[in-house]
């Protein structure tokens, strides 16, 4: 059986111990191991991310700034080879793989830019003869706790901008496709950066709480589920750190009697089942204002999913492929069985579907008249289940929005102006679509939910990634010889 090791200044590591399974979840087999660390195995990533700083963080912009560069020019080059690596861990279909590659380049070049994005302010003369400038300085050791969902772009989203900075890196992407980020370790590598600036080691809560509790990680950036992303806020900062820790999302798709409904069926159609729904950015509630726009939409919706082609993420006809992990799979599919149960109707149901396959397959589901308070609504499911819940008004929608526990992201589908103007005014979620159901923030900005869908100040990748992963010095100076010098007890003015 193949052995996934870490990858621990510039070398393959670890005498795995402990192995977790990883299966192919369109066959259903157990396709290889991964080693999950010992407390001791990720105290020696750490150690190596610490012997690497001093030189990585004296390395001249320019020279960083080309690590990034020729890193864009590799993952385009390779994106065929490392989304066939996603494909077969993750299951989604290529083409989405290479999506999820190409949205991680956008934080690759944002990172080449760094010479401008870690640039400080200088203010002349604030008394005679002083001036006063601001540094940015890397934290330190950063730790990257990522979930299985981006194998790749999440990972990007916060080593980019981390290295960039002048930190160096310890990964610990998901156990349960943990090969796409020991290829990125590689590929950064080949790109020039130094061994031991981005390490990688696999493993599970072992692993992330030497990581947690290890005085030599100054900040934490974590993906992941809610339940996980606020333990991990909280030991992390118990501990000192720095910490971001995004969670998980229901996100709202708010389609108004004006919206174009054609193409609101096919919005929701393709952000909901898309990836299986397994995205924090997935539309998992329509939010129908009105009974006719609900009808019809259901309708349209659900005339589309018919012809939905479900099958391997290696085959080029596919359009959906399987799930993770069986476990989740049959989770997901209690969901539907479950909304039924509580009143629902279900209108499509994708756990009727037969696959001729061991695979993790679902059939995508949509299911009218759910209301908060049933657990297909109050749940992050993470899987093709589309909830609809209709509601009379624009107001009733925001209402509904905005007590939800998730904030990630949310959208409206309008022809009115003053509407969609209105609805970024009121709606309280970190990232918003007007016609666009999954508003994914471009590299050059920054990605975060409000509420239980992130916990921390910073955002993540873009601006606030700047901010996040490097300290702020300012230095205040006088030069002999130019200005008088006396004796002054009182307290420093500038006046
Ligand atoms: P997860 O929370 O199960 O795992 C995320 C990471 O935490 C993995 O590396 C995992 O090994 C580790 N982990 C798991 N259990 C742990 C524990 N008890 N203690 C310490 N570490 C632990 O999430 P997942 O299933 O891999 O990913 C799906 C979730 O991630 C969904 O909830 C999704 O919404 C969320 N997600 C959020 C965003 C976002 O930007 N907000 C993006 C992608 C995914």
């Amino acid at each position: 059986m193949p052995l996934i090791r870490h990858h621990i200044a510039g070398h393959e590591a670890g005498a795995a111990e402990r192995t977790g399974a990883v299966y192919d979840p369109a066959t259903g087999e157990h396709r290889s191991d991964v080693a999950l660390a010992t407390t001791a195995e990720v105290d020696e990533a750490i150690a190596a991310a610490k012997a690497a700083l001093p030189a990585w963080r004296a390395t001249g912009l320019i020279r960083r700034a080309d690590v990034f560069f020729r890193l864009r020019h590799l993952l385009a080059e390779r994106r065929d080879e490392l989304a066939a690596i996603v494909t077969s861990e993750h299951g989604k279909v290529l083409s989405d793989a290479a999506g999820e590659i190409s949205r991680g380049i956008e934080n690759v070049e944002f990172a080449a830019g760094l010479v401008h994005l870690l640039k400080g302010e200088h203010s002349e003369q604030v008394s005679r003869g002083v001036d006063v400038h601001s540094l940015r300085q890397p934290v330190g050791v950063v730790g990257a706790i990522t979930p299985f969902n981006f194998p790749v772009m999440v990972p990007l989203w916060m080593t980019a901008s981390a290295i960039a900075c002048g930190n160096t890196v310890v990964l610990k992407p998901s156990e349960k496709d943990p090969s796409a980020a020991v290829t990125l370790a590689r590929l950064y590598e080949e790109a020039g950066l130094p061994a031991g600036v981005l390490n990688v080691v696999h493993g599970d809560k072992v692993a992330v709480d030497a990581i947690l509790d290890s005085p030599d990680v100054r900040a934490v950036s974590f993906v992941g589920s809610t339940p996980i992303a606020r333990s991990i806020y909280q030991r992390a900062s118990a501990n000192g750190k720095r910490v971001q820790a995004l969670g998980g999302a229901k996100n709202h798709m708010v389609v108004m009697p004006d919206a174009d409904l054609d193409g609101a069926a096919n919005a929701a159609v393709s952000a909901a089942y898309g990836s299986a729904g397994e995205r924090c950015m997935a539309v998992s509630v329509l939010v129908a204002v009105g009974d006719e726009t609900a009808d019809a939409l259901i309708a349209k919706v659900a005339e589309r999913v018919e012809g939905l082609r479900i099958g391997p993420g290696t085959d080029p006809e596919s359009e959906m492929g399987p799930l993770i992990t069986r476990e989740h799979r049959d989770k997901v599919a209690s969901y539907v069985a479950g909304a039924a149960a509580e009143g629902a109707t279900v209108v499509v149901d994708g756990t009727a579907k037969a696959f001729d396959s061991d695979g993790f397959f679902l059939g995508v589901s949509l299911v009218d008249g759910v209301r908060p308070g049933m657990k297909v609504y109050d749940d992050e499911i993470f899987g093709p289940v589309l909830a609809v819940v209709r509601v009379s008004s624009y107001a009733e929608a925001v209402e509904l929005v905005n007590a939800n526990r998730y904030a990630n992201g949310t959208a409206i589908f309008t022809r009115d102006g003053g509407t969609a103007r209105q609805f970024e005014f009121d709606i309280e979620v970190g990232m918003v679509g007007v016609n666009v159901p999954i508003p994914v923030p471009v590299g050059a900005y920054s990605f975060g939910g409000w509420r239980d869908s992130l916990f921390g100040d910073s955002h993540i990748y873009g601006p606030e990634s700047i901010h996040f992963y490097t300290r702020t010095k300012v230095v205040t100076s006088r030069w002999p010889g130019h200005t008088p010098s006396q004796i002054d007890l009182g307290f420093p003015s500038n006046h």
